[in-house]
């Protein structure tokens, strides 16, 4: 037996509790593992708090991302005592996830942790964390520089937006950081953020076009917030949208696009291929200050991850969560 958050029911009627778990009724896959940290990202929060039709089907054990230890391992790439990490490909969606003690999965899913990270590391980045350097990476491959002005940041309090500032910052841009939160400029500036903004000032309808001021954009809102700053984006600048913490509407026009040549990239991390996510990775390695990745974390334990995730949904989780499984 093992244990984990289990979500029973169904899409109307969901229960959510800490239970015990046969081993034998485990996913099919060629690599089993032992759990060792685990996170809690917004995906994981919907799931919980049954917010959005995350589970596919019941019973499911939510957690899109785990870093563990290999027991056994059919597949030609893993063998047992390896230490690796998976960040989504469906688990915690309709395949069982990474709230557990233990999980079967595809080989093919998994990285290897990177020598330069610890599990507790690698789970404090998460997939929020991995999902904030392949935005950075659209910026980078439009060929964005310091130079060409600043980049805004929303969300910036939590998971994917304190990554994103900071690993901005890194990179030496001038990173101006939209949050709700404004008893978090403190936060925010040590990650590296020049300039903070209220995000009420994106939130409601705006013009089509504004003052073009940013030279480029990481979203996690998506609606009238992606469409606000599309708008004030400067001439052929670039948007990384990833998010929709205030909607999945998208209520613009072409305007951006067809008058400032804007580029929207759409950013997706829970299917992208292995190559992508080892360069992410090892990027993060190279940029991301573990004294800072430190400072934007918070430990939950195992039995308490059922409540974090109402907290994170009502934003009152800053930054990013870690779950200690068998640490
Ligand atoms: P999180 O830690 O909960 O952070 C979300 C932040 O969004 C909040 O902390 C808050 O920041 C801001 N926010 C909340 N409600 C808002 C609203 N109505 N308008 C504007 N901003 C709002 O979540 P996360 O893990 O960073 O994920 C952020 C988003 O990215 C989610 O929608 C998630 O599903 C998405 N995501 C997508 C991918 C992908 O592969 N595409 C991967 C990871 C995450 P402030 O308090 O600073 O305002």
């Amino acid at each position: 037996m093992f244990k984990a958050v289990l979500i029973e029911g169904n899409r109307k009627d969901q229960q959510v509790s800490l239970k015990s778990v046969d081993e034998t009724q485990l996913p099919e896959g060629n690599v089993e593992l032992d759990i060792v940290y685990s996170t809690l990202n917004y995906k994981d929060a919907l799931a919980i708090t049954g917010k959005a039709p995350i589970a596919k089907h019941y019973p499911m054990i939510p957690g899109i991302d785990f870093a563990g230890t290999v027991t056994s391992s059919s597949h030609a790439d893993f063998k047992a005592g390896d230490q690796v990490i998976l960040n989504g490909w469906g688990v915690g969606e309709k395949h069982w996830g990474g709230l557990a003690e233990k999980a079967r999965v595809s080989g093919d899913w998994l990285v290897p942790l990177p020598s330069a990270f610890t599990p507790r590391q690698a789970m404090a980045i998460g997939t929020a964390g991995y999902t904030a350097m392949l935005c950075v990476m659209a910026l980078e491959k439009h060929d964005l520089t310091p130079k060409d002005g600043e980049i805004l940041v929303t969300g910036a309090a939590g998971g994917v937006g304190s990554v994103a500032v900071a690993l901005l910052a890194k990179l030496g841009f001038s990173v101006t950081a939209v949050t709700g939160r404004p008893e978090e400029e403190a936060f925010l500036k040590s990650l590296g953020a020049s300039k903070i903004m209220d995000r009420a000032e994106l939130s409601q309808p705006g013009k089509p076009l504004a003052a073009e001021t940013w030279a480029g954009a990481i979203d996690v809102a998506g609606s009238h917030v992606l469409a606000n700053v599309c708008a004030g984006i400067k001439y052929q600048g670039a948007v990384a949208a990833c998010g929709l913490a205030a909607g999945m509407d998208f209520p613009s026009t072409v305007a951006p696009f067809i008058l400032r040549g804007v580029t929207l990239y759409g950013i997706d991390s829970v299917m992208a291929p292995k190559n992508k996510r080892l360069d992410a990775w090892q990027r993060l390695t190279e940029l991301l200050d573990l004294s800072l990745l430190e400072s934007l974390t918070t430990e939950v334990a195992f039995d308490e991850v059922i409540n974090a995730a109402h907290q994170l949904m009502e934003g009152k989780v800053r930054g990013r969560v870690v779950v200690p499984i068998q640490a």
